[in-house]
């Protein structure tokens, strides 16, 4: 989360700057994911943008159902299995979600990690109610690590899948916004609306333009309730953001964030935001789930492998490190600006 759509922010602007009877513009909002979903719509009649938006928001439904870890539901389910030693079905979406997942998590070199779902339950990130502290006793976070799990341990075999971990717990929360966004996407254009935005809560996939113009994104600051930087784009781009202000506590005087490292077994330190912009929303997401535990020293690694040329990283100091490609492809929108160091490829 993290990306605002800065032209359509305040209904104000929207109406001087950006909307008018010659830009038609349909926008829905909804709740799903446990966030607000909103759908802009360009250059279409509403006979067209009506049923893509009713067709994208029953799917946002379907699959938040579908891949909830815990509640009852087809992962849901699954992981009740795992938790039991048991086998249970493989429903096809979360064999689909799993297919997406596998390339990610293997390039990232499993710091996105689909398989410590029970990592992210120990720590009471997985509901808005157990969000508090005391952090877990550090003999916890180690049984539920050693031996470390990973979506190599599940088996499938005749629709059924196992877990050869027996601990093991599927939590898809840092890829399934990503999947759904796609999938949003691809509703979108084949409904015949070529320019749009998904936005799930901030982050987003934009197609087209808006009239004649590009789509303008901006993104959040990570400390400040305040625009960071902002780009444009124009044709198909997602912009996905990970940071450690989303879900927290804080404890004793210290904030206990929801990616965590699954070499430590506890939140990942150095960074306080990652913005990743590549084609696919599910490589965006994991991407920045990804790089925000590699930290803020090896990040640009994680990068290569994962194929991202374009990501910006605010670390602890409030520096922002970007890539040659990002610093081509954003404006900074903060006033004075942030410190900047440029972190080529590998
Ligand atoms: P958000 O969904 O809030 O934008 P992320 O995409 O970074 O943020 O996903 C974070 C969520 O993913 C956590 O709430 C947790 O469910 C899960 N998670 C946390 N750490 C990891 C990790 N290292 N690898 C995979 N999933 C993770
Ligand atoms: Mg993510």
């Amino acid at each position: 989360m993290g990306a605002l759509r800065l032209s359509c922010l305040v209904p104000l602007l929207w109406l001087m700057g950006c909307g008018g009877p010659s830009d038609p513009v349909i926008q829905r909002q909804f709740f799903a994911f446990g966030t607000l979903i909103e759908v802009t719509v360009a250059d279409v009649p509403p006979e067209i943008a009506e049923p893509a938006i009713e067709a994208i928001e029953m799917r946002f439904h379907a699959l938040h159902r579908q891949w909830h870890p815990w509640e009852p539901g087809p992962l849901g389910d699954l992981n009740l299995a795992f938790r039991e030693g048991a086998a249970g079905p493989m429903h096809p979406s979360i064999a689909t979600l799993l297919d997406r997942a596998r390339p990610l998590a293997e390039a990232s070199g499993q710091l996105f990690n689909p398989a410590i779902g029970a990592l992210v339950r120990l720590w009471g990130f997985h509901d808005p109610e157990t969000l508090h502290g005391p952090p877990p006793e550090p003999e916890r976070i180690r049984e539920l690590l050693d031996p470390f799990p990973t979506i190599e341990a599940i088996e499938i075999q005749d629709g059924m899948a196992r877990s050869t971990l027996p601990g093991l717990q599927l939590d898809f929360g840092a890829v399934a916004k990503g999947v759904a966004v796609d999938e949003a996407i691809a509703l979108l254009r084949r409904h015949g609306a070529p320019h749009g935005i998904v936005n799930a809560g901030g982050d987003l996939r934009a197609i087209g333009r808006r009239g004649d113009r590009p789509w303008r994104i901006g993104i959040r600051h990570p400390r400040q309730a305040e625009v960071l930087a902002s780009l444009e784009v124009a044709g198909d781009l997602a912009v996905f953001t990970s940071g450690d202000y989303e879900r927290f506590y804080e404890y004793e005087g210290k904030r206990y964030h929801h990616i965590l490292d699954p070499r430590t077994g506890s939140p990942a330190a150095g960074i306080t935001s990652v913005t990743v912009v590549t084609e696919e929303a599910a490589t965006a997401d994991a991407a920045a789930t990804a790089l925000f535990v590699a930290g803020p020293e090896h990040w640009p690694e994680v990068a290569a492998r994962l194929k991202i040329r374009d990501a910006l990283v605010m670390d602890r100091q409030g520096v922002a490190q970007l890539t040659p490609g990002m610093k081509q492809r954003i404006r900074f929108e903060l006033d004075p600006p942030p410190p900047v160091v440029l972190r080529p490829l590998p």
